[in-house]
């Protein structure tokens, strides 16, 4: 199935609204294993807009739009619509009968252009949007279907869940499951993902990546449930057994989680002394429920006085490594145990730029120190990016060691 999202509006073309629709909808479309090949955008204009549905027409299934359904001037997908179709417009006595309830539970008065929002396109039929005046529209005609949705992102997206799912199933059923992986970069893993030559009829895998984490995407379409799910399971056995060591979790659950979720089983106290990440890896920890059990402290020593006087960091060590070396990441965090009772501890200094940068120390170094009672390990990388990318691609490392260690 050719899926086609059209996202309406003047707002969105001149930017002064961000298109989060068509990125809602083509996550969603992609998850129920639609193929969206085209997505259009268009201002509130009766002409470029009709040339755009004439167009979607032509070459997708599906086509769903966004926007426009609203009761002012510059509000004319459906009527843009039918007249595409060749249908006609039609008051529907029990919508504006509804409309006006709600105008009345509002205690607003129903203004004749809300009576707009009443019609549809002959053979038609409502879309329930249970938190907006502006009910949606699904259109099946000559074997294409037409959905048209609001354009505010909360209507939009309730009626997406609750309706349309069902609406352009099919009779296939699809099956998705994502792995998590972590430490492995995207073209290696998709490079051996292509060897393994994994894919099946009924199955198509992807990859997508964000800040040092890749997830794997398989995609089963078929008829017979019970043969994609085989499929699957196959596939993901392939995929458990070839990456093991990098996997962390399934179905996108956040490698934060399941640092955690080890950390209590482990019955582990943890505490944390940032340098570059700024408290990033505390933030990331203390999202998960849970986390007071497991995180003792955490400290943010940006400074040289701070890391002498919080951590005991040597200023001599300072002085002759400097900030951002093996042996500072290691004062850090044996400085942080000695003073503490901790299983664990974890230290992390870098350069994340744009400054900073010396010959022997470029923008992107860190040294990440695990500290268990008993042993302890320091990481050196060198990571790319800007500096945002360099904290965040910090983070995922250091959490990816502590969960290496549990
Ligand atoms: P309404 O009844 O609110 O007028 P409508 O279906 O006519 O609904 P629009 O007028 O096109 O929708 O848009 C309503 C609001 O939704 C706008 O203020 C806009 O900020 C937001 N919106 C519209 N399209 C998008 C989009 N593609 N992505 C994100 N927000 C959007
Ligand atoms: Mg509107």
């Amino acid at each position: 199935m050719i899926a086609e999202i059209i996202t309406i509006g003047t707002e969105i073309t001149t930017g002064s609204t961000l298109n989060t629709n068509a990125f809602f909808l083509s996550q969603k479309l992609f998850e129920i294993g639609a193929e969206t090949y085209y997505q259009t955008t268009v201002d509130d204009d009766e002409k470029r807009l009709m040339d755009v549905i004439n167009i979607a027409l032509n070459r997708s299934d599906l086509i769903i739009t966004t926007g426009g359904l609203g009761p002012t001037k510059d509000d004319m997908t459906k009527e843009v619509i039918s007249k595409a179709l060749g249908l006609e417009l039609e008051l529907d006595p029990v919508m504006e009968e509804n409309i006006k309830n709600l105008f009345d539970r509002m205690g607003r008065c129903m203004s004749n252009n809300n009576v707009k929002q009443a019609t549809k396109p002959k053979g038609s039929s409502f879309i329930e949007n249970s938190i907006g005046t502006a009910p949606g529209i699904y259109i099946n005609k000559d074997n294409k279907k037409l959905i048209m949705l609001p354009g505010p992102p909360r209507e939009m997206k309730l009626m997406f869940n609750n309706h349309i799912k069902d609406l352009i199933h099919d009779d296939l059923f699809i099956v998705s499951k994502s792995v998590n992986t972590v430490g492995i970069g995207e073209s290696s893993l998709e490079s051996k993902l292509v060897e393994l030559n994994l894919a099946s009829v009924n199955t198509s895998i992807a990859t997508f990546a964000k800040d040092g984490t890749v997830e794997i995407k398989i995609i089963g379409k078929g008829k017979d449930k019970e043969q994609i799910q085989l499929e699957i399971n196959s596939i993901i056995k392939t995929i458990d057994e070839e990456f093991d060591k990098y996997i962390y979790g399934y179905d996108n659950v956040e490698l934060e989680e399941i640092v955690v979720k080890k950390l209590i089983n482990k019955g582990y106290k943890i505490g944390l002394c940032e340098s570059c990440t700024g408290g990033l890896v505390s933030s990331l920890i203390t999202k998960v429920p849970g986390a007071s059990n497991v995180l003792e402290r955490a400290i943010v020593s940006y400074s040289n006085s701070s890391k002498i006087e919080e951590v005991n960091v040597k200023s001599a060590t300072l002085e002759k490594y400097g900030a951002v070396s093996e042996e500072t990441a290691y004062e850090m965090a044996k400085g942080l145990m000695d003073k503490v009772n901790l299983d664990l501890v974890v230290s992390i200094t870098g350069i994340a730029g744009p400054d900073g940068e010396t010959e022997d120390k470029p923008i992107g170094l860190v040294y990440i120190c695990i500290m268990t009672k008993e042993n302890y390990k320091i990481i050196k990388s060198n990571f790319n990016g800007n500096r945002t990318l360099i904290q965040n691609r910090t983070a995922i490392k250091a959490l990816d060691e502590i969960r290496k260690i549990l």
